[in-house]
């Protein structure tokens, strides 16, 4: 007797949303979460859903067709998302070098046909009045927006629930059941539970989930640490990073700090809807460790202030830090794996699993019910990491 037809493990952004289309399928679908939804990354992050972000190529496709998604995606789930459209995603240059890093970079990224443009300092300030007079000049993404990552991960889960899925929290799966070649179903700390069909949607915890299956999947933690602001009036429209974030994530071979590459130190900021603004961030490897530290929270705050000194004047209210799911060739794993029939892989999306869950929740929904994703992802299939 089966307990489902699929089972999802992980109730973050990525087992939602999946959650979510495989209803519109019919399909029985259970969620195991060991704690809470959203207790992962998505109640630890950003919210940018941007073009100018992303790696070119196939990630910045997938990118194209997930936030092509978003436009509609509030009225399908029926609530507020805090989704906004036209904020804009800004990169500020602070000398030449900078500059043309990024200007070679978004030449790259246009080829998926964004709308990213290197625009002066001048036009960067006219556009955000709160930037620094020494800016040199920023990428800018017009279409790049921002969203509620904790909103839109409930939303995914209430849209779920309305669809059929059963989302049980605070249950732990420990081990799998295994016939054949073929899975069968999950071991938890409430008992088992069966099925042909399981999907691993454990952001940062997919490896350690895959690896009790037998497979090894190099899924691993990449830490962000974050500080948010008391709310204030309206400060800045766009997403901000600071050249840095894209030089860090795509020309890493660039940078000559150590210790900025160490802590992949640079600013990212945001203001939401309620005035206060999310200033981060990091990108370190440091296993799952939590902890905030004075050497990542000094170079943050300084890199806050040197892009927008009015910030001096704004108290910090609370710092707390994420884990991003990376992979080792920047791409998540999307697709069924060959050596274990029935499990399936949903993870691996580092620092762009906000901006692509609508679509991975699509086409893993699709590989699962019709057999055939309406997009190529083979690109993404976990079996690369198999040999
Ligand atoms: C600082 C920071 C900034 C970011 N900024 C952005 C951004 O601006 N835009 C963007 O698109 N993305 C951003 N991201 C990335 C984004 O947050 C993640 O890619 C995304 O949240 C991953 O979602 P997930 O559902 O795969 O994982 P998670 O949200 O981590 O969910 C995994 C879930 O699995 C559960 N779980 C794990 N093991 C088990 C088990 N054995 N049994 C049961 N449950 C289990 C966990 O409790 C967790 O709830 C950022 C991340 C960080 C850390």
């Amino acid at each position: 007797m089966q307990d489902a037809d699929v089972i999802i493990i992980g109730g973050g952004i990525m087992g939602c949303s999946i959650a979510w289309q495989l209803g519109k399928y019919g399909k029985r679908v259970l969620v195991l979460e060991r704690k809470d939804v959203a207790a992962g990354s998505a109640g630890a992050t950003d919210g940018v859903v941007g073009y100018h972000t992303k790696r070119p190529g196939p990630q910045m496709d997938l990118a194209v067709a997930s936030i092509a998604m978003f436009r509609d995606l509030a009225g399908e789930l029926g609530e507020n998302i805090e989704f906004d459209f036209t904020a804009g995603g800004m990169q500020p240059a602070e000398d030449k070098m900078q500059y043309d890093l990024l200007a070679s970079i978004a030449e790259e990224q246009r080829t998926s046909g964004v709308d990213i443009r290197m625009i002066s300092g001048d036009e960067a300030r006219a556009l955000e009045p709160n930037l620094a007079d020494d800016v040199y000049g920023a990428l800018y993404c017009p279409t790049s927006g921002k969203v509620n990552p904790l909103k839109l991960t409930n939303a995914f889960a209430h849209a779920a629930k309305r669809g059929g899925a059963v989302i049980q929290t605070e249950t732990e799966v420990t081990g799998f059941l295994i016939r054949d070649g073929a899975v069968k179903g999950v071991c938890t700390d409430r008992g088992e539970y069966y099925c042909d069909t399981v999907v691993n949607a454990c952001g940062s915890w997919a490896g350690l989930t895959a690896k009790m299956a037998g497979l090894d999947l190099p899924v691993t933690p990449r830490k962000g640490q974050l500080a948010v602001t008391e709310p204030v009036d309206f400060f800045m429209r766009a997403t901000i990073q600071c050249a840095l974030y894209n030089i860090i994530k795509f020309r890493p071979e660039a940078i000559r700090d150590k210790r900025a590459l160490k802590l992949g130190a640079s600013l990212s900021i945001e203001q939401t809807e309620n005035g206060g603004m999310i200033i981060g961030s990091t990108r370190e490897f440091a296993g799952f460790e939590k902890e905030n530290t004075f050497e990542a929270i000094d170079v943050m705050m300084k890199r806050a202030i040197r892009f927008f000194p009015a910030l001096e004047n704004v108290d910090i209210i609370r710092f707390f830090s994420g884990f991003r799911p990376y992979t080792p060739d920047g791409l998540p794993m999307l697709g069924e794996t060959a050596a274990l029939k029935g499990f399936y892989m949903a993870a691996g999306h580092e620092g762009d699993g906000i901006a692509l869950s609508p679509i991975t929740g699509k086409l893993i929904a699709e590989l699962i019910a019709e057999g055939k994703p309406s997009y190529n992802i083979d690109v993404f299939s976990p079996n690369r990491f198999l040999g």
